[in-house]
């Protein structure tokens, strides 16, 4: 089929939710990815920061397929061992002591405020109050899409559930002033993704745990694009020496199966029983066989420095572009391989940069309008690196 069939077919049957590139994606590899006219794509999106260990990796390749050939789906009223696996090596991994499988991270955020309001109302009936920060993003469903703090996204689907309030990120004493024995949690991104790759400054992470621990609110932390080694710690908020009562967990976690976690403390744990929370599809067999791959492959030692490496290499490219072009790149942030670059009037607008990038052979996003965000697969290395600064160099250049 032509690529302009598909686009007529998807145009005229597919739900208008989605901008999409007119490019038809057919098979990748590695870092690469092909259209459906055999054109090459290095690939700095990793479809949303999901496909961490590239495209077509042989070991998560055979590990589907060997788990699809048994069985692909039991539902939760048994055991599976892919499951128990995934849990017990999240476990471990994090600190807690609970893991839960859903299918994405919206469904795995959304567990993690249901559970932290059912262990508040034991301590106080009134004690709801949850705290997310501005330009937050935590996913689409009703009390997700409520807890992400960008009002575009609340819009037309009101009356939002109740219980809800923002602060600004890094801004501690806003916290303060908010925060009381009514806050049942407070929930944040351990490093703000898709409202424009903002990490925590001057020690903040650190704080609003000490004022958690002060008003008994738990800390949820989302992880969901920040987490599976994308900051160079397999939890971005080992970086920060705390540990959160909750985090989240999807994206990169199957390396591209749909699965979403959130793991917990015991005591949190403790909150739910038998009934209280569920999934059909989450954690079957096959997401967790595509998990137990990741989980097997992104902890090890060498390969989180060779994402610290790369990251920091790639940093220091991005710093020297912003030296080159001062008045279109204003700022340059990030840890390991989840960067941003923050442009100011630039020649072109972001979309139309990426859109120059794609006809040059590279994928790259742009959040919130105005910050070039690179989420790329794990695996790339320094030349990787260099061809995606070398293209945006020449786009920057020419506009
Ligand atoms: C992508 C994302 C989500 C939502 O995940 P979905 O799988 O799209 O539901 C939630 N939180 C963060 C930080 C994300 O980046």
């Amino acid at each position: 089929m032509t690529e302009e069939k598909i686009f007529e077919r998807d145009d005229k049957n597919y739900l208008p939710v989605f901008n999409r590139y007119k490019i038809v994606l057919e098979r990748g590899e590695g870092v690469y990815l092909y259209d459906i006219n055999g054109k090459k794509y290095l690939d700095f999106l990793a479809g949303i920061a999901v496909n961490v260990l590239g495209h077509a990796y042989k070991p998560l390749v055979e590990a589907i397929s060997n788990q699809a050939a048994k069985v692909i789906h039991v539902s939760n009223l048994y055991y599976t061992q892919a499951q128990a696996d995934a849990a017990t090596k999240l476990v471990a991994l994090s600190g807690l002591d609970r893991a839960f499988f859903a299918n994405s991270g919206a469904e795995a955020n959304e567990g993690a405020i249901k559970i932290a309001r059912k262990f508040a109302k034991k301590i106080s009936p009134d004690k709801v109050q949850i705290i997310t920060a501005w330009d937050s993003f935590h996913g689409r469903t009703l009390a997700t899409l409520t807890a992400t703090g960008q009002p575009k996204y609340h819009k037309g689907f009101e009356p939002l559930p109740a219980g809800f309030d923002y602060v600004h990120y890094n801004d501690i004493a806003e916290l303060e002033e908010k925060i009381s024995d009514k806050t049942c949690a407070v929930m944040l991104e351990t490093i703000q993704g898709e409202g424009g790759v903002y990490p925590p400054k001057n020690n903040y992470l650190a704080k609003v745990r000490e004022l958690c621990d002060k008003y008994g609110a738990l800390l949820i932390l989302d992880e969901i694009q920040s987490g599976m080694g994308r900051s160079g710690k397999f939890f971005a908020y080992e970086k920060f020496g705390i540990k959160p009562d909750i985090v989240t967990l999807a994206k990169g976690l199957a390396g591209g199966v749909p699965i979403g976690a959130f793991m917990c403390t015991e005591k949190v744990a403790q909150a739910f029983h038998a009934g209280d929370h569920g999934t059909t599809f989450g954690g079957n067999p096959l997401a967790c066989a595509a998990a137990n791959v990741v989980l097997d492959t992104v902890p090890d030692e060498k390969f989180l420095s060779h994402v610290e490496e790369v990251g920091a290499y790639f940093k220091q490219r991005l710093i020297e572009l912003q030296k080159k072009y001062p008045e279109q790149i204003s700022d340059v942030r990030g840890e390991g391989l989840i960067l941003g670059a923050q442009l100011d009037k630039p020649k072109i607008s972001g979309v139309e940069i990426v859109n120059e990038c794609m006809k040059r052979g590279a994928i790259i996003n742009c959040t919130v309008g105005t910050v070039l965000r690179f989420i790329p697969p794990l695996i790339i290395t320094n030349s990787h690196v260099d061809e995606v600064i070398n293209i945006l160099d020449d786009v920057l250049s020419n506009g």
